[in-house]
This record gives structure tokens, sequence and C-alpha cells, in this order.
């Protein structure tokens, strides 16, 4: 199965909600959407699903069109599945009967759905639920009712949407580790939306990232943790930390008396935002001369996250958070050092700095 977005436009009024989006899912492939509310991802995975209409371009399944600006395949056709945020169960139905209303609908025969039966309930660990209704199961179950319910058809395609944000923290992170594990597994070919970059790391062979309707970025997640396109693709990504600083030639800036390399295409003398994740920086407790991709830093405030403490730290390029093995006092003198790999350099945007910041707990 392959599936192929070829120029798609949606407008609501005189607002593109997406605009001009290609891109190919390729067989067995999980594709990742990621993006800020309102950037679009809903819209493109409800046209995909045939539940919206396109305005211009054309998408096309094993090289079937599926929509275009003069036609729309009925979702039921289409041989897509979809797991809603909301998990969208049938209060009214067991868990079982949720799970293969569609293989009823579709007349498949009873000794297939015994044996998918056993097959699903197994891999989702459903076994002793089968009689309850959905007001019956905890959240985490529900999930894991709307993806067996998602999988009991064999679709050509999963779509999941927002598929664990109503999960609580603990549940989320096992989930979306046993989701990533259960898709390859199975050899799923899935687009799946999020505005969680670490469910996007975690479930994607690639994401694509959307910024107002369009491709900001697509890549693997090596790739774009690695060389995020813009400012604005760090800041999703959850690199936080950004420091101002002067260009001195293509890849290497002047924060006061510190001299840093990172990787950048600037011009000298222009003004640069430095990005870096907390994860990459590492301090030092005690005050020494700036050294290349060092800076002297003052510590204003600690707090301790269970296994390590976020130590933060005022320089000469602005604040900076640090994740440290022990406590350092306040007021003390310290150096930070900079993984020129893990540097980001940016040119300055043109109007005020307001890009888009996603708390990503790093
Ligand atoms: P996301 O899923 O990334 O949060 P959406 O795809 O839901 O974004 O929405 C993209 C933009 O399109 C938003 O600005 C939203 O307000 C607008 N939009 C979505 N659906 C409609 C609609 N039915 N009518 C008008 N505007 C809409």
């Amino acid at each position: 199965m392959s599936l192929q977005i070829q120029n798609v436009s949606k407008k609501f009024n005189q607002f593109h909600a997406v605009d001009k989006v290609s891109f190919t899912v390729q067989p067995g492939e999980i594709v990742s959407i990621l993006g800020p509310s309102g950037c679009g991802k809903s819209t493109l995975l409800q046209i995909v699903a045939g539940l919206q209409s396109l305005d211009e371009g054309e998408i096309t399944l094993n090289g079937e069109v599926i929509s275009s600006a003069h036609f729309t395949l009925p979702p039921e056709k289409r041989g897509i599945n979809m797991v809603f945020q909301d998990y969208a169960l049938w209060p009214h139905m067991t868990v079982r009967q949720n799970i293969f209303y569609g293989s009823k609908v579709r007349k498949v025969n009873k000794q297939e759905q015994a044996e998918n039966q056993i097959f699903l309930f197994n891999l989702l660990q459903l076994n002793g639920l089968e009689h309850r209704y959905p007001s019956e199961l905890s959240g985490g179950q529900q999930q894991r009712v709307a993806i067996a319910r998602a999988l009991s058809t064999k679709p050509e395609l999963l779509l999941l949407d927002e598929p664990l944000s109503n999960l609580d923290m603990q549940l989320r992170f096992e989930m979306r580790n046993e989701l990533s594990y259960l898709l390859r597994k199975l050899g799923t070919t899935a687009l799946h939306v999020t505005h969680d970059p670490v469910e996007a790391y975690a479930l994607a062979d690639r994401i694509l990232m959307l910024r107002d309707g369009k491709i900001e970025q697509f890549g693997t997640p090596m790739e774009v943790r690695q060389a995020p396109a813009s400012l604005w693709v760090a800041g999703l990504l959850g690199m936080n930390n950004r420091l101002q600083a002067v260009a001195i030639n293509k890849s290497s800036v002047r924060i006061g008396a510190s001299i840093l390399h990172g990787i950048g295409a600037l011009t000298v003398n222009e003004d640069v935002i430095v990005v870096m994740d907390s994860e990459a920086l590492k301090l030092e407790e005690q005050q020494i001369d700036p050294q290349q991709n060092t800076l002297n830093g003052r510590v204003t405030h600690s707090i301790f996250e269970g296994h390590r403490w976020r130590i933060m730290l005022e320089t000469a390029g602005g604040r900076l958070t640090v994740l440290h093995d022990v406590s350092v006092e306040v007021d003390r003198d310290v150096l930070v050092s900079f993984d020129p790999s893990n540097t980001f350099l940016y040119k300055q945007p043109e109007q005020a700095a307001t890009p888009f910041l996603v708390n990503s707990g790093k």
C-alpha cells in the first residue's frame, strides 16, 4: 500500500487550512504529522479519510484516485480506518461488539473472525474484557479497544488522530511504546497526527512538520533532530534554550567574550539566535576563562526533577537551562560547554521573535 498526496489544498472561506501539500507514505511506513494547534493537521487527516473534500490536488491509494477536486470516494470504500482522540467507541456495544462490528458488516466468515479475535485480544491484552461496556473500562483500555477495532478489518492504511492525548502521563508513555511496537510488528502503514514531538519521535519513520497549512520540514526523526530546518522547527521539537549572538562567520558566533561554533549558514555581523536542547549542554562548576564553545553563567535557580537537577543560568546572551546531576547554589559562577553538533544557529527573524514553543518536558 502506498499513499500519495499531491499538491493538496483546502480553504475554509478565504483561509488556507491546507496549502499545496505533497508527500508520499511508503508501504509499511509510519508518517507523523507534527504541528501546533490550528496548523491543518486534522483537516489533512480528514481529507485522507474521505471525511472532508479537497479544493485542489489529488490523493491516490495504491495508484487509485480516492480524492480530487471533483471526486471524493466515500470513507467506507477506502480501506482506511481511523483511531480518534476521544476513542469514539459505541457506548451501547460491548468490547467484542465494538471491535467486530466492521467485520460483521463486511460479512467476514465466523472462522476467520474467531481467529482474528484471538489474535487481537492477545495482541492488545483485552482478554477477560470482551463483555464489558466502554463505561466499564479505563482510558487506556478504551484506547486499546479503539485500536483493535481499527485493526480488525485489516485496513490498507491506519489513520491516528492524536491517539494518546486523552491519557494520563504514565499511560501515555506506556501506550506510546506499545503502539510503536504493535504497528511495526504488524507492518501497518499509518498516518499519525500529533502536537507532541516525543510522540512523533517514538512512532514515526518520518516526521512531517506542518506550519500554517504548509510543509516546513519532512524527514526521519534523526534527520530533523540533527538539522532542524528553521528556528520554528527547533521550537516545535522542544529545543527551548535560546541565546542572542552576532555572527562572525558562516557557522560561528560571538556572545560577550565567547566564541561558539554550531550548525548554520550565517552572514558575518548579522544578529543570530543560538538554539540548543538542555540535554546538549554541560555544566562545569568552576569559573574558568571562556574557551571555545563555552560560556560563563551565573546560577539563578535550581529545581530537582526526580533524577536530575534543572539549573537556570543568566549568561551574556540570555537565560539558559541545563540538566545536571547535582544541585548548584544560587549566584555561583559556572561554565557551560556547548556540543557544536547540537548547537543550531539561525538568523534573527525580522519581526519580534515569537517562535512557537512546545513544552516537551526537556
Ligand atoms: P489542527 O488539527 O492542526 O489543530 P485543523 O485542521 O483542525 O488544525 O484546523 C486548521 C485551521 O482550519 C484552523 O484555523 C481551523 O480554525 C480552521 N478550520 C478547521 N475546520 C474548519 C471548518 N469546518 N470551518 C472553518 N474553519 C475551519
